[in-house]
């Protein structure tokens, strides 16, 4: 269901999205986000923190680029999108192909508030919905009405599946996509990392997420691979973000995060 009323927006919580946004510079989030990220960086060191969120959004970028631009993908899945920043999925999609369709994907309403204004055109749409539970977004007729399934699909999960527990099956999630995918289409996934990661600094991450509206999951590299399943890796495969086909956007170099992109085996 999509909520686009900030009536269902939770103020007095942290949301990951408003804590990212708050890391990345950006300007939508409130008191309680801006306390949460304060925990993480008296933990972590803010430095540590902002880079790490920004080498995760320059992947983001550079994995759109050249899924549009190499690989000729004109219909982008954004799950776990966040809010609306500088340098979006759509905008990039659209320079390879002005044609492209993008549909953003985010479990908190806000994203849909804000998004609205600043996305929402013919090829765009925001739904708010949770992919834990990913019949409620393949089966919304706002995204399997928009994107055409018999075609390549770009789904991306970028820095997103550290908020499920293994409990709620991240694998299981993954299939529940890839079964719907078309030959050609193409998986994006980056996760946070225990791999290279001190104690300490895990400590420090989920002290941080305590009492946010979605739990942390920092996860082995092993575990993150895994979530390929079904998918064959692009060159260089899973790999540190900052190290997946690098370009000049100047990158932070962190070590927190693996990401990688696969294509559908079947
Ligand atoms: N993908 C963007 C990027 O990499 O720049 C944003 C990443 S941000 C760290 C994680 C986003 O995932 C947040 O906006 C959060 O609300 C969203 N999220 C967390 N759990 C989710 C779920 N179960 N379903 C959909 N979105 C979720």
């Amino acid at each position: 269901m999509t909520t686009e009323s900030t009536s269902n927006i939770p103020l007095g919580v942290p949301t990951a999205a408003r804590m990212y946004d708050e890391a990345l510079g950006g300007k939508d989030h409130f008191e309680v986000d801006r306390a949460a990220n304060a925990r993480l960086y008296k933990a972590i060191g803010e430095d540590r923190v902002r880079s790490t969120a920004m080498e995760n959004r320059r992947f983001l970028g550079r994995v759109v680029r050249y899924l549009s631009e190499e690989c000729g993908i004109r219909q982008f899945l954004d799950v776990g999108s966040g809010l609306p920043t500088a340098s979006n999925t759509h905008q990039i999609a659209k320079e390879a192909d002005p044609g492209s369709r993008v549909v953003y994907v985010d479990i908190d309403p806000i994203v849909a508030v804000h998004g609205r204004a600043l996305l929402a055109d013919d090829s765009t749409r925001i739904v708010t919905a949770d992919m834990r539970r990913p019949e409620t977004i393949l089966d919304d007729e706002r995204v399997n009405g928009f994107l055409d399934f018999g075609r390549p699909v770009a789904v991306l999960f970028v820095a997103v599946f550290h908020f499920v527990t293994p409990e709620e099956d991240p694998a299981g999630i993954v299939a529940a996509f890839r079964e719907r995918q078309a030959p050609g289409s193409y998986v994006a996934i980056s996760h946070l990392t225990t791999d290279g990661m001190s104690e300490p600094e895990q400590q420090g991450w989920y002290a941080g997420f305590a009492g946010a509206t979605v739990p942390l999951v920092l996860r082995k590299e092993a575990d993150i691979r895994r979530l390929f399943h079904g998918y064959d890796l692009v060159e260089p495969g899973l790999v540190r973000p900052y190290d997946w086909r690098p370009g000049d956007d100047g990158s932070p170099r962190t070590s927190s995060l693996f990401g990688g992109v696969g294509r559908v085996s079947h």
